[in-house]
This record gives C-alpha cells, sequence and structure tokens, in this order.
C-alpha cells in the first residue's frame, strides 16, 4: 500500500508532454529524432515513480527527472558502435576492433562505399570480373604462394579448407595443438562442423614426427598445423615442423600415385600440408625488436600446400581470413559454395588491397600500418609521448586531485599474437587524491561519447601511450578535466 505522501509524491510527477516543453528538453529537439526524446522522457518519469513507490525518493525533483531525461535521450540517440581510444597497451584488442585501419585503407573503403566500383567488373576485357582478383596478386607476391583467395575472417577460412578437403575424411593434429583461440574457436569444433575426422596424436607437451607416420592411411587428407596463438607451452616440449611434415606427405603422396597411377596430380585424395597461421606475419619482425614469428612467407617456403591467416592481427588490415598456397588447391576453394557464403564485401576487399599494397615497401608498412608501428616503435618514443601526456594533464587538472608520474610498464600485442613478447612501454600513472579510480573509469567508458579505456592497476589508472593514437591525448586530458569538474568527493 502507499502512504499518503506517496500518492501526493506520484501525483507530483510530470506528464511526458510537459517535459517534452522543458526548455533543456526542447534544446535537444533538433539534434535528435523525436521518438528518441519520448522514449528518453518516459523512461525518466517511470524511474521517478519506480523511486517514490520503492521508497528510495520521498520528493519528485522535477529538475532531476528533466536531466536523467536529457542524459537518457543522449544516450539512446548515440550510435552503438563508435570510436574508442584505446589507452589500454593492448594493440590487438578484439573487443575494441582489433587492428585500426591506416588512413591508405580507411580511404579505399570510404570511397568505394561512396561509389560503385570494380567490384566485379574487369576493364580490360569490359566483362564480368571476380572480387577474388583484387588482392590475390599482392598476397602471391608478398607471401610467395602460387594463389590466394580472401574470405570473412580466419574462422572461415579453416571452416572452408576443411569442409573442401577433409570432409568425411581423417585430418592429423597434434594433441598440443588442439587450442581454443579467444572468443569461442575451437579447433576440434571446427573439424566436427567440418565434418573432418579428427585424428589427435602426441601428447600435450611432445609430438614427434614418428607420430604423425603412423597416424597416416591410405586416403588421410591432411596433416594440420595449427598456430598455437595465445598459449606457451614452456618446458620439456617439441612439435614438428612444417618441412618434416613436408617430407611425410610427400613420401606418402609418392606412395600413393605408385597404388593409382593413373591419377592426375591435382586429384582428390592427395595428402596435404595445411597450416592455420593465425596471426597473419608477412614482415619479418625481429628486425623491429618483437619477438620474432615465422612469416607467411616462411611457411610457403617450408612446404605448406595452404596457409590461412587473419586480416585484422598482426597484418594490421580489416577482418578477413585470407589462404595462400598452390594455384590448383586454391582453384578448389573458389568452386566450394562456402566461398559465396563467407565472401568478403566491398569495403573490406578496398581496405584489405589498401594494406596490402603498403607492405610492397618494409619501411612503409610500419610506418603507416597501426599495428605494426604499435608493436615496433621503440620504448623511448612511446616515453616521449606519455611525458607529453602527462604535462598536458598537470596543466590541466585542479590542484591536489591525482598524483600524476610516467612509469615504465608492459604493453600486449593481444589477439594471440606474440603472447611471449613483453613489449617495454611507457604509461601515465594516475593515483588519486580525490574522487577514485573505480569511479573514474566508470566515467571514462561510460558516460563519454568516445569511451576511454585504460588499465587499472592496484589504486591507479594507467594510460598507456603505446596504443594512443596521434591527437587522442588531448581527449583524454579534456576527459579527466571533466571528471574532477564533475564534482568527485
Ligand atoms: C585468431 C585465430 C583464428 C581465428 O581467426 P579470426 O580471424 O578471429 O576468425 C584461428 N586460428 C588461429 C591460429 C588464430 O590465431
Amino acid at each position: 500500500m502507499l502512504s499518503p505522501a506517496q500518492q501526493e509524491s506520484l501525483r507530483a510527477l510530470p506528464q511526458v508532454e510537459d517535459l517534452l516543453h522543458a526548455p533543456d528538453i526542447e534544446a535537444l529537439a533538433s539534434c535528435m529524432p523525436r521518438t528518441a526524446l519520448v522514449e528518453a522522457v518516459r523512461e525518466a518519469i517511470a524511474h521517478a515513480r519506480t523511486k517514490v513507490v520503492d521508497g528510495s525518493a520521498s520528493e519528485v525533483d522535477l529538475q532531476a527527472i528533466e536531466h536523467d531525461a536529457c542524459v537518457r535521450a543522449r544516450i539512446l540517440n548515440r550510435p552503438s558502435l563508435r570510436r574508442v581510444i584505446n589507452a589500454s597497451g593492448v594493440i590487438i584488442h578484439t573487443n575494441l576492433g582489433r587492428s585500426v585501419l591506416a588512413p591508405q585503407a580507411a580511404q579505399a573503403a570510404y570511397e568505394v562505399a561512396r561509389s560503385y566500383s570494380t567490384l566485379e567488373y574487369d576493364t580490360a576485357t569490359q566483362a564480368r570480373g571476380s572480387r577474388h582478383n583484387h588482392c590475390e596478386t599482392l598476397l602471391c607476391t608478398l607471401t610467395g604462394a602460387e594463389a590466394a583467395i580472401a574470405v570473412n575472417n580466419n574462422a572461415a577460412a579453416v571452416l572452408m579448407v576443411l569442409s573442401e578437403f577433409a570432409a568425411g575424411r581423417e585430418a592429423i593434429v597434434s594433441r598440443g595443438e588442439l587450442v581454443e583461440i579467444g572468443g569461442s574457436f575451437r579447433v576440434p569444433d571446427i573439424m566436427a562442423l567440418s565434418q573432418a575426422c579428427m585424428v589427435e596424436v602426441g601428447t600435450t607437451n611432445k609430438t614427434h614426427v614418428e607420430d604423425y607416420r603412423h597416424a597416416i592411411k591410405h586416403d588421410t587428407s591432411m596433416l594440420l598445423k595449427v598456430h598455437p596463438s595465445n598459449f606457451r607451452m614452456m618446458g620439456f616440449t617439441e612439435s614438428v615442423d612444417v618441412r618434416a611434415l613436408r617430407k611425410l606427405a610427400d613420401q606418402e603422396n609418392a606412395r600413393r600415385q605408385v597404388a593409382a597411377p593413373d591419377a592426375s596430380p591435382e586429384r582428390v585424395d592427395d595428402l596435404l600440408v595445411y597450416e592455420d597461421q593465425g596471426s597473419g606475419v608477412l614482415l619479418s619482425l625481429d628486425t623491429f625488436g618483437a619477438q620474432s614469428e615465422p612469416t607467411v612467407a616462411d611457411s610457403i617456403q617450408q612446404g605448406c600446400d595452404l596457409v590461412s591467416f587473419s586480416g585484422d592481427k598482426l597484418l594490421g588490415g580489416p577482418q578477413a581470413g585470407i589462404i595462400v598456397g598452390t594455384a590448383h588447391h586454391i582453384a578448389r576453394l573458389k568452386k566450394n559454395p562456402l566461398a559465396r557464403a563467407l565472401r568478403l564485401d566491398k569495403m573490406t576487399l578496398a581496405a584489405l588491397e589498401a594494406t596490402l599494397r603498403l607492405y610492397l615497401d618494409d619501411e612503409r608498412a610500419v610506418r603507416e600500418i597501426p599495428t605494426l608501428r604499435m608493436v615496433s616503435e621503440p620504448a623511448d618514443a612511446v616515453r616521449e609521448r606519455a611525458e607529453d601526456m602527462a604535462r598536458s594533464l598537470t596543466t590541466a587538472l585542479p590542484r591536489d586531485c591525482v598524483r600524476l608520474s610516467v612509469v615504465e610498464e608492459i604493453a600486449r600485442a593481444g589477439g594471440g599474437s606474440l603472447p611471449m613478447c613483453d613489449i617495454p612501454t611507457w604509461v601515465v600513472h594516475v593515483s588519486f587524491l580525490r574522487g577514485d579510480v573505480l569511479g573514474c573509469e566508470r566515467f571514462l567508458v561510460s558516460e563519454r561519447n568516445v569511451p576511454i579505456v585504460g588499465r587499472i592497476k592496484k589504486d591507479a589508472l594507467l594510460f598507456d601511450a603505446r596504443t594512443v593514437l596521434d591527437g587522442e591525448g588531448d581527449e583524454i586530458t579534456a576527459a579527466m578535466a571533466a571528471y574532477f569538474q564533475k564534482g568527485t568527493t
């Protein structure tokens, strides 16, 4: 039962129509649709009603309801998918969209989005072309492979390769490589989905070439090698490299040739070597100080028939799954109905082509592709940017509200790439004399149109300069100033 005072308060709640005419709400009407405003006003009134009914508010504060409606209207009206400032120090942050595109790649996507394009039009023959051609030559040049195809993501690439070559047949994989990769990609699950019959060999920590050899049967489809990505085993471990798998496959294929001398070289039952490489390293990163990872070209050169990798991990492009390899294997993939179901759209293709084009010049790639730049930027340069940020924060923030310092920390490649690589970095370390770290984090992430994602360590908020882009330092400063202006206790 409501008390008489509560009934009184409920009668004092404003009507939707009245609140819509409040000055602050009317001011918003010019910049957002009326439906959003009405919804926000309704929500604000309902919220106030709940507070009266559950006894948490004894009086109706019209001003507060109006303010609440404005906040709700702004939240309803802002895009759900929007820009974020990544000050976390995780470079390929899957939750934050993995790689940031190079300006050339973003521009290319913008142009094909804003106009008609040569997506499936061959201007040389004035006839129908194929969307698969735009990136293929570049991918071949950059990896040494004969042919290539790009699909929606690497999970799709793996599914397509397994479906085409291993469905209904056995595929051999080491127990040390049966990994789960962030975001629910599990090798055994994708095997099951493609109807490949998974044959596990070796043990968790050690797999020998003999383990593969003993598992090969007359119609085994492939030797699958999976990059363990976000996972490393230390100590008493052993795995079999691509060269050794190639040798095994060649011996087996020679035997099959003898057993069926009339079959063509492209016959269906070849034993092939396929590596799911994950990160997609196109240039040797050890020259830039990052812990070395084999490149895609290394895998091809060492004898893989097919290699697949993501477009938006270390490659630094848009979301895509790229498969490179021998011409006849890729030709079969292009004919698989999954190639149609999993194909890339024009904006992604444009961004991928532009990103790959930058790789034609190593130095240019490292300069222009943000992921490569962030992975390889010398710690001293990061330190300078952190010091700039700390200086502008010192100037902008009220006295005695924080203690600022610039300290050395560890950044991460993220996205399952270079998991053992501690990337030395510098952060602005903020400890709070006023307000508090969790309240500040909530403000920076939840209340802003452009959320700022830092890192919390003990009671301090860290802004890692390695992943902060040009100009974003100023936004961080302004947001921090707004936090302290808002009134903190
Ligand atoms: C990341 C990764 C995948 C999944 O790639 P997506 O592009 O995220 O679909 C598959 N295999 C390996 C080894 C990976 O590292």
